[in-house]
């Protein structure tokens, strides 16, 4: 048996399933395997195993084709030949500007094992994005597929498809990993030449030139992107210079056919303030939002990052973490591995019970039963000299306003509240009124360091006055 073409045999059956399904079908779950192996079991049994790019993709295809793709197997090879698949960066990392149907072709008519001609000379990581923000690293669900989709397109033919690409979406749902996917994807398969920045990094830049009379400079840093990628563009917010200056570069980069992606925390056209112009320019390409993980995709998700970090958890752990931290990924992940790393410290297994009761905390946080939004807007008053109705009503003296959007900050990190619902709680505010005071905070906090140790002071009260009462 050890002589049989297994390789041959998947490729025969993709170009027959081809066939069978049609281009589109085909092309939704099957373009992006690669055959990695033949494998034989203990009992002697033959398999074939595939790399596919999502956990999402490996389960829709077990549900979907894995008969299909069995029988065609063992129609083509005339054996029981069993069928498997492994996540694998073999399948997203394709060089950026290839065609996709010349890698189909290769893929299919060379019998040799060395198909894709070996990359020149693997370049160095990218030094302003994650390593480990990579499509390998993310996981692919309903609520992010679409996004995931037009990221992995655009990797394909950067400045072609989805261009100019907006991500936007709550906090901590994997805007900028998707965003650094797509930038590390590109950097690691072509020679583009891509630039990643935080609009903090972009408008310090800007403000540094113009100082130094030197926009040229910042012109030709920016113009010289094949790939421009900037995370958070909310932060541009009532920032009327920098605005012009990215709806220059946007144009510069768009004219040449560069590709363009952003990420903001709401949708452009709740941006106010924000140049019209800038948002119609939005127009031209995709946005697509990424929404909260459901139970299931929490689930693939915890599983995915234990795999990377090299740890398997029993699934009565995973269940119990899925079901308790709904809010984000980000206190997802951070739930993990402080798991992780306290099993590793104890040197113990983590069992149900030493999970349930590490993240008690963490599972409690968002309804830990004195901290209401009541209780916070009272501390909050209180460490001014304030009283809550001032938070509350329309005053607009300076010390109360600030007073009155630290609260909002607070309410919103430590109870995950909407803008919406913050509104509420504050004497029926708009909640693009609640974004805007949010952003204050959040552009001080950069401007001044003592901000942190007084928000830090007021959060330590608000848990403090919880636990008395
Ligand atoms: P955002 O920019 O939207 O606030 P991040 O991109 O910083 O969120 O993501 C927060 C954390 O969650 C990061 O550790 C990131 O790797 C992880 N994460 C987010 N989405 C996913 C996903 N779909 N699969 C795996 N990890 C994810
Ligand atoms: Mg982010």
């Amino acid at each position: 048996m050890a002589d049989l073409d297994y390789e041959g045999f998947w490729n025969e059956a993709l170009v027959q399933l081809r066939n069978d399904l049609g281009e589109e079908e085909f092309c939704g779950w099957f373009s992006d395997m690669k055959y990695l192996r033949h494998k034989v079991s203990n009992a002697n049994e033959n398999s074939i195993v595939v790399g596919i790019p999502s956990i999402f993709h490996r389960d829709k295809v077990n549900s979907r084709y894995l008969n299909v793709i069995t029988s065609k197997i063992k129609e083509i090879s005339g054996q029981a030949i069993a069928f498997e698949m492994e996540i694998s960066s073999k399948t997203v990392k394709k060089p950026a500007s290839q065609p996709e149907n010349q890698e189909q072709s290769e893929q299919i008519n060379t019998k040799t094992t060395e198909k894709t001609p070996k990359p020149k000379e693997k370049r160095s990581q990218h030094s302003q994005m994650r390593d480990d923000y990579t499509f390998e690293r993310f996981v692919i669900g309903e609520n992010n597929n679409y996004a995931a989709n037009a990221a992995l397109a655009i990797c394909k033919n950067p400045g072609k498809v989805c261009n100019p690409f907006l991500i936007y979406g709550g906090v901590g749902l994997g805007k900028t990993h998707l965003m650094q996917a797509i930038g590390n994807s590109i950097h690691e398969n072509s020679d583009n030449h891509v630039i990643c920045v935080s609009s903090e990094r972009f408008l310090n830049d800007y403000i540094e030139c113009i100082g130094q009379n030197k926009m040229n400079t910042f012109r030709n840093k920016y113009r010289q992107a094949d790939v421009l990628l900037i995370d958070d563009i909310q932060f541009f917010t009532d920032k009327p210079g920098v605005q012009e200056e990215l709806f220059h570069t946007f144009n510069a980069l768009l004219d040449a056919k560069k590709q363009l992606v952003f990420t903001c925390d709401r949708p452009i056209e709740d941006l106010k303030k924000f140049e019209d112009r800038l948002i119609s320019r939005f127009g031209l390409g995709v946005k697509a939002d990424l929404q909260p993980p459901r139970y299931e995709e929490r689930c693939a998700i915890l599983k995915s990052v234990a795999q990377a970090r090299g740890v398997t958890f029993q699934d009565d752990v995973i269940d119990l973490m899925g079901k308790n931290i709904a809010s984000n990924v980000r206190d997802l992940v951070s739930a993990l591995v402080n798991l992780i790393a306290y099993a590793e410290l104890m040197n113990k297994t983590i069992t149900v019970e030493i999970a349930q009761k590490h993240l008690k905390n963490i599972f409690s946080a968002p309804r830990q039963a004195n901290l209401t939004m009541d209780n916070i807007i009272r501390v909050t008053a209180e460490y001014f000299g304030l009283t809550p109705n001032d938070l509350k009503g329309k005053k607009r003296s300076q010390n109360i306003v600030f007073a009155r959007q630290l609260a909002m900050y607070i309410g919103r990190e430590m109870m995950d509240y909407s803008t919406t619902m913050l509104g509420q709680d504050f004497g029926g505010r708009d909640h693009t009124t609640v974004m805007h005071s949010i952003d204050k905070i959040k552009g001080k906090l950069i401007t001044d360091p003592s901000l942190e140790s007084t928000l830090e002071g007021i959060k330590r009260a608000i848990k403090d006055f919880g636990a008395k009462y």
